[in-house]
Order: structure tokens, then sequence, then C-alpha cells
């Protein structure tokens, strides 16, 4: 039989889990909010090809970033990079490179391009890797720039780029996303290949290098933006 000690032990984990990942709460009903009506937030919107204060990276779509590194996505998925959504049709919001380097298309690649950048402008020395996706329609039709097609590699391209169009491609033609951009770094696993994208393990986060506040549960309430005034 449980002891009081055990049971309080647990309600309080159980508590804490819940006000540690609750926040991400406030995160859907803003998302809800902005897909229900982007017209009326548009200082929710961050702007393709922005740059914020010293922070290296352009910024590569443009619409509101309604989810970010770290965020609690449910059944045990943390988001492993941030999603910005434009809250437009799929195939006109355009997505640019927020940093030069290496494009590599793989060819079976519908929806998505990831960029090698040999030399991390915040960790210099380190190789990253820079993965856009989302892409396509529903159906798998491809906005990626007729520059890439699959099986485009190591092609070398500026920051700002165009590199296609947010769209919402799933992998499931029933089952679309929202339609955004889906954009993170992945690390290099020493061997100049890209580790698997999908654990956020082998990502970082992609906030510094945009001037977007670290993500964290005192953030959680505010809608992400450049934090450097304008001059
Ligand atoms: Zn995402």
């Amino acid at each position: 039989m449980l002891s009081i000690t055990v049971i309080i032990v647990i309600i309080t984990a159980a508590v804490t889990a819940y006000y540690t990942y609750r926040p991400n709460a406030v995160r859907i009903d803003k998302f809800r909010q902005w897909i229900g009506d982007p017209a009326s937030h548009p200082d929710w919107k961050l702007v393709a090809g922005s740059q914020c204060g010293s922070a290296p990276f352009l910024f590569p779509t443009d619409g509101f970033a309604g989810f970010l590194w770290g965020d609690w996505m449910g059944r045990g998925h943390i988001h492993q990079g941030i999603d910005v959504f434009a809250g437009t049709e799929v195939g006109i919001t355009s997505v640019i490179a927020a940093y030069p380097g290496y494009l590599t298309r793989q060819p079976e690649w519908k929806s998505a391009v990831i960029v090698r950048v040999p030399n991390d402008p915040l960790h210099p020395g380190q190789q990253i890797w820079l993965y856009y996706t989302h892409m396509a329609d529903q159906y798998g039709n491809s906005f990626i720039s007729s520059e890439f097609p699959a099986g485009t590699s190591d092609k070398l391209i500026e920051a700002g780029t165009f590199l296609g169009y947010q769209g919402n491609y799933s992998g499931d033609p029933n089952n679309p996303v929202g339609l955004h951009l889906h954009f993170s770094i992945v690390e290099d696993d020493g061997t100049g290949k890209f580790k698997n994208e999908l654990d956020i393990d082998n990502t970082l986060d992609p906030s510094p290098y945009l001037g977007l506040p670290l993500n964290g549960y005192e953030n959680h309430d505010q809608v992400p933006l450049c934090e450097v005034a304008a001059e």
C-alpha cells in the first residue's frame, strides 16, 4: 500500500509537471487567435528578411512564431524547432534562407531542404544544419524553388535566397498540418552529416540566432518578438 508520503510526492510531481507544461496552453490559445484572424494581430507578425539587433539570422518567413523550441507538443513530443504561421493560404508566403550555407534536398524530399553551415555564428568552429520544412501542399506537391530540385546536393546559397513557400504537408494527405514553416537547427554528427532532426537532443534552440526571447515559464505568455528596439 502506498504511504501518504509517496502519494504526496506523486501529486507534487504531477502538479509540477502540469505547471511546467501548462504554459503551452497559452501558446495554443494565441495560436488559435492568430489562425482565426491574423489581421487582428498585425503586431504579432514577424517579417521575412528582418534581422533582430545583432542576431546572426534573418527571419526566414512572414508570420506569427506560434511554437518555440522546447514547447510541449503532446504525446511525449517536445518541439525541436520554431513554427511560423503565415495565416495565409498554402503556397503564397515565401520562405528565405536565414543564413548562407550549402543546400541539400534529398531525392525523396517534397517539402524540406537542409542547409549546411560550416561555421556556427554563435559557436564558431562547429558545423550546424538549418532545416526548413512543410514547403508542399497536403498532397505532396512541392513548393520548393525550382532552383533546388530533388537531389540537389551542397549548393551554395546566400542569406535571403528564396527557398519556397509555406505549405501544409504532413505526409498524410488526409491529415495536413496547419500552414506553417518549421525551422530548426540540427547538429552535425561529427562526420559531416546531420543528425536525426526529429530528436530535440540533436537540435539547438533557434531563438538566440533569431533574436527571439528564450522559451521558459516566464516567457510563455509573451508573443515571441524581437526585443531590441528599432533605431
Ligand atoms: Zn514545428
